[in-house]
């Protein structure tokens, strides 16, 4: 089939490839022309597990081509994705600025019969809006279906290619069948397509995002607790979560949830409840924990130095919000390194990908280490935002013998309570005893 994606992110580009890469001609749209330029030579723009290999396969193949041009991509494509950022337009709502742009555009250049296909996430409600907006400039039969997209940024591809379920929000069984014929390699082992109204399908993809936003928010209260009362979170976990209707996933405590999905989507669903005269309650506290948890570490610090912050060097292990990815968007690093810089301390920081993308934000008010060692030279204290598998298993002596002061602050929980304590090593993490 002929697939053109609007929007070369992380959801557009996963997409592109993933559909070229099972037989279709797809053709990637991006307004950045940097990010075109690079794709057009062989170079893909972000960090994303496997996606290189693919991407390669598939240019060699001329199943994936890019452009600048919104023209291109409509007269290309019989299926048009739009992948369109959707940020928190500063008062917790969605922006829904880009995908109604891009709807508008399309409604002025649409000569055929085409499918527009919303895989941003979008408030109830968008999928109609977006129709509205082509209708008022175009006479052409076309239909607008609503398929969220609940890969993992550090898992994309894997979950595009295999995914748990596919959701397509459609009234048109035209549309729909278009798009089943489309999925239909990617679910053989035998997960469903699950087709339903289009406010649902825009509600499914809110609805788990909050879920799970809220899941590891109530742990992070459960570990907090823990620590007024001297229990241990991992046993906590480990307890309730073998319970089969609780499950064993999402429930690791740490400095809060960040990314480009959880924070701006929580808030959204928040605020739409309000637009109804809905309060949604839970998600009030879980916005409101989560910000307070991402400053989780700093007491801990505060009180380790004694206030005294001026001046002191702390080696960051971990920017990116989460491990396998460059995405830096709403990361607690972030806001532990800012805290830390209006105290006068200075920060030696390593990360495996996301270090380009935090020169660019933080340019040169933190020195860049080459490994994960150097960061911690001369460094009075080490502090762990993000749970890279390479963090978990360190040279012990080595960071004895370059930490001034031979103390750690994890953010993730990296390292079990008996394993450290033969270390010698002042540690601190979340809701679990002290080890001094
Ligand atoms: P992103 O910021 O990585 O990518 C968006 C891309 O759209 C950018 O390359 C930008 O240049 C491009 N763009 C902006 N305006 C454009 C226009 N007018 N024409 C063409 N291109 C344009 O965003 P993302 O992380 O890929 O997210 C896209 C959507 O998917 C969001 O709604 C997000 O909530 C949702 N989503 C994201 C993830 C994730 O893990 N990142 C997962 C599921 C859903």
């Amino acid at each position: 089939m002929k697939i053109s994606v609007i929007g070369t992110g992380y959801v557009g580009l996963v997409t592109g490839t993933c559909l070229a890469e099972t037989g279709n001609e797809v053709v990637c749209v991006d307004i950045d022309e940097e990010k075109i330029k690079k794709m057009s030579s062989g170079e893909v723009p972000i960090y994303e597990p496997h996606l290189d290999v693919l991407f390669e396969r598939n240019i060699k193949a001329n199943r994936l081509q890019f452009s600048t041009s919104l023209e291109e991509g409509l007269n290309h494509g019989e299926i048009i994705f739009l992948a369109l950022p959707t940020p928190d337009n500063g008062s917790g709502a969605a922006d829904l600025s880009f995908v109604l742009e891009v709807a508008d555009q399309i409604g002025k250049l649409i000569t055929e019969y085409k499918v527009i296909v919303d895989k941003s996430t979008v408030p109830v409600g968008t999928t109609e809006k977006v129709r509205e907006v082509i209708e008022k400039h175009s006479g052409c039969k076309f239909d607008v279906v609503s398929n969220p997209e609940f890969l993992r940024e550090g898992f994309a591809v894997d979950d595009f290619l295999k995914p748990e379920r596919i959701v397509i929000g459609s009234s048109s069984e035209k549309a729909t069948e278009l798009m089943r014929k489309l999925y239909k390699p990617f679910v053989r082992s035998g997960n469903p397509i699950i087709v339903m109204d289009e406010k649902s399908a825009e509600l499914t993809k809110y609805a788990a995002n909050a879920f799970l936003a809220t899941r590891i928010t109530f742990m992070n209260e459960i570990a907090n607790y823990c620590e007024k009362v001297g229990a241990d979170v991992d046993k906590v976990r480990i307890g309730i979560g073998t319970d089969s209707r609780i499950g064993k996933r999402f429930l690791f405590p740490g400095i809060g949830y960040g990314g480009s999905c959880f924070p701006k989507d929580v808030k959204a669903l928040h605020n739409s409840g309000k637009e109804v005269s809905y309060d949604f309650e839970i998600l009030d506290a879980v916005i409101r924990v989560n910000k307070n948890q991402k400053q989780a570490l700093l007491p801990k610090i505060n009180k380790y130095f004694q206030g005294d912050l001026k001046g002191k060097t702390f080696a960051i292990w971990g920017l990116a919000f989460k491990p396998e990815t460059d995405d830096i968007r709403e990361a607690p690093s972030i806001e532990i390194i800012n805290n830390l810089l209006d105290e006068g301390s200075k920060i030696n920081a390593f990360d495996p990908e996301a270090m380009t993308n935090v020169k660019n934000k933080l340019g040169d008010k933190i020195n860049f280490a080459s490994s994960m060692y150097d960061a911690l030279q001369d460094a009075d204290a080490l502090i762990i935002c993000t749970e890279w598998s390479i963090f978990r298993t360190p040279d012990f002596n080595k960071i004895r013998n370059k930490l001034v002061n031979n103390v750690i602050f994890d953010g993730r929980n990296l390292y079990d309570i008996q394993d450290i304590e033969k270390e010698q090593i002042t540690y601190f993490s979340i809701g679990r005893k002290d080890i001094k």
